[in-house]
């Protein structure tokens, strides 16, 4: 079945269009091959979670769009499974905070790069950053230290989907604020991070983006009590009780 042949109301209808965009990814370049396992193991904590967003998760969201909003420098990273999966709704999320886009792989390439910078202005980006990778982050190997100068590197608070356990250690060391969408409430990544939202990537970007939107007009003293108001131990203790319940429709 082609994505665009899933029914919307067909009851594994996310699971089956993230199969086709990752498998689409792969085809073109975009996603690596290691990209297919990360994808199964969201997939089953997504399964675990009732594919859908928990209240806990919006609230992630929410307070992630009040960084975003009240950040200097705000960048959104992107990789080889985020770019197959929300490529569209990532320029969106950028336009709506002004961030920049920087792509940001674990396994790099210069060729891969390149794909994923290419397909993001095919989706609408005009300025995409990671190719220059012109600085490093500490405490890691060479080539999953690579940053831009001017992105990354100089960010102060950064989105980073599906980023895995060591980099976004790192990153948190820098002490940036560190927003962290993964399935897994239990990853390292989530739980280095100042706000894990643990949905869906295709589910939790767009809720920032709606957040964001909904909070274009706020002062900075709501955007602080928002971000003040967020605990990530209990975002993930939530994440973790629906898991652990075996109950999919629970909160
Ligand atoms: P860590 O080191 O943080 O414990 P990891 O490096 O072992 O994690 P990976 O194997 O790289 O993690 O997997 C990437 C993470 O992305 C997994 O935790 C997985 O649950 C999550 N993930 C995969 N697909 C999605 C998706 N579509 N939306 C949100 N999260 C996802």
């Amino acid at each position: 079945m082609a994505e665009a042949e899933i029914p919307d109301d067909h009851p594994r209808h996310d699971s089956l269009v993230t199969r086709h965009r990752i498998e689409d990814g792969v085809d073109e370049g975009i996603t690596s091959r290691q990209g297919l396992i990360a994808q199964g193991r969201g997939e089953a904590f997504d399964y675990l979670l009732g594919e859908r967003t928990l209240p806990s998760a919006d609230d992630a969201a929410r307070a992630a769009a009040a960084h975003l909003l009240l950040a200097e420098h705000p960048v959104v990273s992107v990789n080889g499974n985020a770019a197959a999966l929300v490529p569209t709704e990532l320029v969106a999320l950028a336009a709506a905070v002004d961030a920049d886009l920087e792509v940001n792989l674990f396994n790099r390439t210069e060729d891969r790069v390149t794909a994923i910078a290419e397909y993001l202005r095919d989706h609408g980006a005009t300025d995409v950053k990671g190719l220059r990778a012109d600085a490093r982050l500490p405490n890691l190997d060479h080539e999953r230290a690579k940053v831009d100068a001017d992105g990354i590197a100089d960010a102060d608070v950064v989105l980073v989907p599906l980023e895995d356990g060591d980099r976004a250690s790192a990153l948190a060391a820098l002490g940036k604020v560190e927003i962290v969408i993964d399935l897994n409430p239990l990853s390292r990544s989530a739980r280095v991070a100042d706000v894990p939202v643990v949905d869906n990537i295709l589910r939790a970007v767009p809720a920032i983006t709606a957040h964001a939107r909904d909070l274009a007009d706020a002062d900075r003293e709501t955007l602080t009590r928002i971000v003040d108001d967020f605990d990530a131990e209990a975002t993930l203790a939530a994440a973790e009780r629906v898991i652990r319940s075996g109950d999919l429709e629970s909160d």
